[in-house]
């Protein structure tokens, strides 16, 4: 007995691809959210030019179907994946590993093992993924019965050593590769018969008679003198399978491929297991040692294999992506980030909006704005630093677009210098050619973005803007300042409208998208060139700080429930029935996934106030009328040079000259201006 040698086995390394954590990570905020389930996946290991005794998993993990690359096979898996660090650490470590353990004898006892071999190389990985540090924990184990030892009857020798070497060689090849994991080589040295058989042809009709001229076979990713851990299971399933073969002599051939998929190192080992194995009240072993060589979990981090963009963009969807765990589990993140907005106006509520738009996880911001970073512009427009001003030359759309790189790598991001011509704003001929151009620029621009933002600072210059995104039927988010008050809306759709109309509510009105009214349709004065005759703190828009945070928020917060709306732009406005209201409770307005989709918010300071009027469309309207639209169509530039020529012509055009003209409580202003005069003279 004690001239006997014990034979023991070569445990696995985990070795885990990084992309095996970027995938969890994806599935996790994207799939299983707040589940825990455990998830199946598959490893490899590989048995050409083995170093070490390696179970590797990557991204292809997680797929349906094991595939494992060339050289290699499949191992079988699961991933346990706990949602805190603590009940990664107080999970009982010994039911999971016996519960594994049973899924595997249950596969042998079953057959299922025999069917697919693949199924011995069990393993499971237990983690906590913390996402917003980019820190894996996690601790493997290769759950194996604790069977009776294993007798090695002599030391173990090479397959080249055997007599019938070539012929045992020649039948395995007649395998192919991903049948080699485990199967039986019958070799009978004395009939000159070499062949090879895969597990069930060969253990569900054992035959006895045959047995001594058995090879139990298997892929051996062990590159020491001991075989991989995987044979323990080999063992169990066979005496399991054959009981008469406990106590037997038994040769087991671990193939193991050089560089020139030579089997020559191939190992045979000869053993025998002297006792028999009691199923019924077996442990399970398999935990994997930690670097230190400690029992215990291991932690990757991430976060310095990971090129900082990427970081940062995961990081960013990390926020967004946590609100579909519980708070908004519908919410189209992919929308958001597909979607293209054009700001017109680069400055103060230009850049606020720009930020608001990154923090949703927009990625294309386009800026189109015509004035330079001036001394009074950091403070307020939050995308310019004072260096910007003292450099001199610094254009706010370039400049905007740049630095919201700086913020998010990711984001695609543009800025054009060009003015936006307005009506009653005469264009001399020397500038005639140059703000053809800019139209052409302008118009291009808005076809190739979805969203436009008007964010200008004085109301002719929304004009423009206005007129072509009805023509060219984007979505329109406007914004305007007062001094201590703001104008949010949305300008009614001019898509074609499908599906049902709004339905009907009691004690609520309702305006449908495409009825909604535009900037100008509550107005009946074309715009003319309001910057003449105003002293400074009239031209400049002289507003109380918060006032454009709060608009600039309010105006994406609008686009992001618009987006979710399955009707988008078209969504319909409800509000309350004022004179009902005086009676009856006022009817809950409907929300969407976000809320209330309001036509406008106007909100105050001074009191703190919002209210969310809803107006129809104005049939007359100078920006967004049928005749208007018309005009712009059938004349193109020719029109549009008209209205600079004098704004008159729209009221003309529109029959709104008999209309009397109204004030505007709203101030349209933005402190861009004091910059442009400044940096012009
Ligand atoms: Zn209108």
């Amino acid at each position: 007995m004690s001239d006997k040698k014990i034979l023991q086995f070569a445990p696995f390394e985990s070795f885990v691809s990084p992309t095996f954590w970027h995938k969890l990570a994806e599935l996790k905020l994207d799939y299983d959210r707040l589940s825990d389930t455990a998830r199946s996946i598959f490893g490899h290991y590989t048995n050409r030019k083995a170093s070490g005794c390696l179970l590797e998993v990557d991204y292809s993990a997680y797929n349906s179907e094991a595939q494992p690359p060339k050289f290699s096979h499949a191992a079988v898996g699961h991933i346990y994946n706990k949602n805190t660090i603590e009940e990664f650490k107080t999970l009982d470590k010994t039911a999971l590993l016996a519960d594994e353990g049973r899924q595997l004898l249950a596969d042998m006892s079953s057959g299922r093992a025999l069917n697919d071999a693949s199924l011995l190389t069990r393993f499971f990985v237990l983690s906590f993924a913390d996402l917003k540090c980019h820190s894996y924990y996690y601790w493997f184990a290769f759950p194996c019965p604790l069977t009776p030892i294993l007798q090695l009857l002599n030391d173990p020798i090479k397959l080249k050593a055997l007599p019938n070497c070539d012929a045992c060689v020649d039948a395995i090849r007649t395998l192919p590769a991903e049948a080699q994991n485990f199967f039986v080589l019958y070799a009978d040295e004395g009939a000159n018969v070499c062949e090879a058989r895969s597990l069930s042809a060969a253990l569900s009709q054992f035959d006895e008679q045959q047995a001594e001229h058995y090879y139990y076979c298997f892929a051996d990713p062990s590159e020491y003198e001991n075989p991989a851990w995987l044979m323990r299971n080999y063992v169990a399933l066979l005496l399991q399978q054959c009981p008469t073969l406990v106590g037997k002599p038994l040769k087991f051939l671990g193939l193991r491929y050089d560089q020139q998929l030579q089997l020559d190192n191939s190992l045979i080992w000869h053993v025998s297991q002297a006792e028999a194995c009691n199923y019924a009240q077996l442990q399970f072993v398999g935990w994997e040692a930690n670097r230190n060589g400690k029992m215990g979990p291991r932690m990757a981090n991430m976060r310095d294999s990971m090129d900082p963009a990427k970081l940062a963009e995961n990081s960013i969807n990390l926020n967004l992506k946590l609100m579909k765990w519980r708070l908004v589990p519908d919410l189209n993140l992919n929308i958001l980030a597909e979607t293209k907005c054009l700001l017109f106006g680069a400055g103060t509520l230009g850049c606020a909006v720009a930020r608001n738009l990154l923090s949703w996880g927009f990625k294309h911001i386009t800026l189109l704005d015509s004035g330079k970073v001036g001394y009074s512009n950091p403070v307020r427009q939050s995308l310019y630093t004072h260096a910007d001003a003292v450099a001199g030359n610094r254009m706010k759309a370039s400049t905007a677009a740049a630095h919201l790189l700086e913020i998010n790598p990711s984001a695609v991001t543009k800025g054009y210098v060009l003015e936006i011509p307005m009506p009653g704003h005469t264009i001399g001929e020397a500038l005639r050619a140059q703000t053809t151009q800019h139209l052409q620029l302008i118009e291009q621009q808005l076809q190739a973005h979805d969203v436009i933002f008007l964010l200008t600072d004085s109301r002719e210059s929304r004009w423009l803007p206005t007129l072509l995104g009805a023509a060219h039927e984007k979505i329109v988010i406007n914004a305007a300042l007062g001094f201590d008050s703001y104008l949010v809306m949305r300008h009614g759709g001019t898509r074609e409208p499908v599906g049902d109309s709004p339905k009907d509510i009691a004690g609520l009105k309702c305006i449908a998208g495409q009825q909604l009214g535009c900037y100008f349709c509550n107005d009946v004065t074309a715009p003319g060139n309001s910057l003449k005759d105003r002293t400074l703190d009239q031209q400049c828009t002289v507003t109380r700080p918060g006032v454009s945070n709060i608009a600039a928020s309010y105006a994406v917060e609008l686009l992001v429930a618009l987006l979710q709306h399955p009707q988008r732009e078209l969504a319909p406005a409800y509000y309350a029935n004022s004179r009902a209201g005086q009676h009856l409770e006022t009817p809950q307005l409907p929300e969407g996934l976000l809320g209330i989709l309001p036509h406008s918010i106007r909100g105050m300071l001074c009191n703190y106030e919002n209210i969310l009027p809803a107006t129809q469309k104005f049939a007359q309207c100078i920006a967004c009328s049928q005749r208007v639209l018309a005009a712009y169509r059938s004349e193109g530039h020719e029109f549009l040079f008209k209205t600079f020529e004098t704004a008159k012509y729209l009221e003309d055009l529109t029959g709104i000259s008999e209309f009397k003209r109204l004030n505007s409580e709203i101030i349209e202003f933005d402190d861009d201006q004091f910059d442009m005069s400044e940096n012009e003279d």
